[in-house]
């Protein structure tokens, strides 16, 4: 949880502090402010022109309506008094007077005569605002106070940007939990709530707000009880941060001696070192295409290669590290290797493995840099979003093509490293049991099993309903996944954020997992559980909550046995 103050950005991130000027300057800023309006003014009627030649008038009269806001009396005559009564930089007063519209509009409602919609809104905002500041993006770098980030939605690279010193905690209005946004948000320990729905409209920079990333709650200007409260909230949670530091280095076992080992997720090699503070006993998916992210060429195999030896390093002996092979997608495209015709489903398309094996000189080169690195470490290698065997086959016979050449140049590697792959895909969990037969290990990725199985958006907050790994028709998959690869002795975890839920913990124990990798944050509560727990225990309530019909009603149940299990957890010195 964070509570501080707010930094709003627009919809393209551009950042908006709430600063002043001198009486002696106001004259000037408002000949900037006039200046910037006249020129955006300018702009939209030429694409008022533009549009209305290439698609029709209808679509041209959009930006011919944009161009008469920069004219309109009201909205000049807010921005007069926000710049020489109050004395704001003409930015700001532009963001706070476009919000104010966004809000008045919104209480008309859909049918008032102007019918601006809040996207026209926050366009024209963006215009004036890049007259007045230039074309600079990348706001997020030079934030130097503590702040709470409030944007529509960032992406995974611009969340990994953020620095850590001064950003207290983000809300976005778009996303949802498992997006990749989430989980740079929990690899870097930060609090955040997304998918959030409408809200920037109701909040101006500087206002304090509070983000409970626990509870998924924004409040924006709480009142003076809310904020002692939760503030108390709060200190309550850091004490018990504590107790997981003094628990941090006992085994991870159950009641009943049982080990359950705990691996840790990563996207950067730096956060290798937050899995052994916290008692890891490996990485269990390094999600590789992180390195891609946030610049304007490819890593070459050198790169590669000098990230996974830090992660080895950093590990030490005797502990695996599962590097996962590029899963570019859906929300993780960087530039280069974005599809060149747009994808309708890009959910669905040319994502992931699908896009290494069309691009073998990308893939190759990064088997290449694994292999060199297995010769220094316990180093696995996985590949993500299986969806057949042939696939599979195909992805064997490269490692295996790739391996030769390195023999033959004479090339130190692990000749027999294990090799898993990702169960993400329903295809891949009905067809486990022969997939089990050409590898070593699986790791079940529940945060694409749920989305494909539920055909629900894992970043889009209007189906979040739907999106829940306690699905029945999930846990049916999850656990014939296990059963399947119990079978031929193949080894088997969940990386998925479910993994790192302890309120899941109990049910994936006694649906057979001895394994489990999670965001390096949440291993102490996990193992908390699993301290707590007999495998007879568990075992029951997997049995209990695979007989109910509903994610509602297993989450029910589960938040119930977690109570007994686990009481000082749950809402302990919270009231
Ligand atoms: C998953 O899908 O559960 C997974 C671990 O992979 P990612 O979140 O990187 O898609
Ligand atoms: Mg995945």
């Amino acid at each position: 949880m964070a509570i501080g103050p707010a930094l709003v950005l627009d919809a393209e991130g551009v950042r908006i502090p709430q600063k002043r000027v001198l009486p002696s300057q106001v004259e000037a800023e408002v000949t900037r402010l006039h200046t910037a309006l006249a020129a955006s003014a300018f702009e939209a009627t030429q694409s008022q022109r533009e549009i209305t030649q290439r698609l029709g008038a209808k679509f041209g009269a959009i930006f011919g309506a944009h161009a008469l806001i920069f004219e309109d009396p009201a909205f000049l005559s807010d921005l007069d008094v926000l710049v020489r009564k109050e004395r704001f930089v003409a930015e700001y007063a532009v963001s706070r007077a476009v919000r104010e519209l966004v809000e008045a509009f919104e209480k008309e409602g859909e049918n008032s005569f102007l019918a601006w919609r809040s996207g026209d809104l926050y366009d024209i905002e963006k215009r004036i605002l890049k007259h007045l500041i230039g074309e600079r993006r990348d706001p997020l770098r030079d934030v130097h106070e503590p702040s709470i980030v409030l944007a529509r939605d960032l992406t995974p690279s611009e969340t990994a940007s953020l620095d850590r010193n001064s950003i207290l905690a983000f809300a976005t209005e778009h996303g949802g939990r498992t997006s990749h946004t989430a989980i740079m948000a929990n690899a870097m320990e930060l609090p955040a709530v997304v998918g959030v729905g409408h809200f920037l409209a109701d909040v101006t920079s500087g206002d304090i707000v509070i983000v409970d990333g626990a509870e998924g709650i924004v409040i924006v200007g709480p009142d003076a009880n809310v904020l002692a409260q939760y503030r108390k909230t709060r200190d309550a949670r850091l004490s018990r941060s504590g107790h997981w530091v003094v628990e941090r280095n006992l085994p991870s076992v159950t009641l009943d001696s049982v080990p359950i080992t705990l691996l840790g997720n990563i996207e950067f090699p730096d956060e290798a070192t937050a899995c052994t503070a916290r008692g890891a006993g490996g990485v269990g998916l390094y999600r590789t295409e992180f390195l891609y992210v946030g610049r304007d060429s490819d890593p070459s195999e050198e790169e590669h290669f000098r990230a996974y030896l830090r992660v080895i390093s950093e590990m030490g002996e005797g502990r695996p590290i599962v590097i996962r092979t590029l899963d570019f997608g859906a929300d993780k495209f960087v530039e280069a290797h974005r599809p060149k015709e747009p994808e309708k489903n890009p959910s669905l398309g040319v994502r992931s493995i699908r896009l290494c094996l069309r691009d073998t000189p990308l893939f190759c080169k990064q088997l290449r840099a694994i292999l060199r690195a297995s010769a220094f470490g316990d180093v696995r290698i996985m590949f993500p979003m299986i969806s057949t065997l042939p696939e599979l086959r195909k992805c064997l016979f490269l490692l295996k093509e790739v391996m030769e050449d390195l023999r033959e140049s004479g090339i130190a590697f692990k000749p027999n490293l294990p090799i898993g792959t990702m169960i993400e895909v329903p295809s891949a969990a009905i067809m486990a049991a022969e997939l089990a037969r050409e590898v070593d290990f699986f790791s079940i990725g529940t945060n694409d099993l749920v989305q494909y199985t539920l055909a629900a958006d894992r970043t889009n907050e209007l189906v979040a309903d739907l999106y829940s790994p306690a699905d029945p028709a999930v846990l049916r998959l999850i656990k014939s996944v296990v059963d399947a690869a119990g079978k031929h002795g193949t080894g088997v975890n969940v990386c998925g954020e479910m993994s790192g839920d302890p309120l899941f913990t109990p049910l994936l124990v006694g649906m057979g997992l001895r394994q489990l990798s999670l965001a390096p944050n949440n291993l102490p509560p996990v193992k908390a559980v699993i301290r707590r727990l007999t495998v007879a225990d568990a075992e029951r309530i997997a049995a209990e909550a695979m007989t109910l019909d509903s994610a509602r009603d297993v989450i029910n149940y589960l938040l119930r046995e977690r109570k007994r299990i686990h009481p000082e957890a749950v809402g302990g010195g919270e009231e």
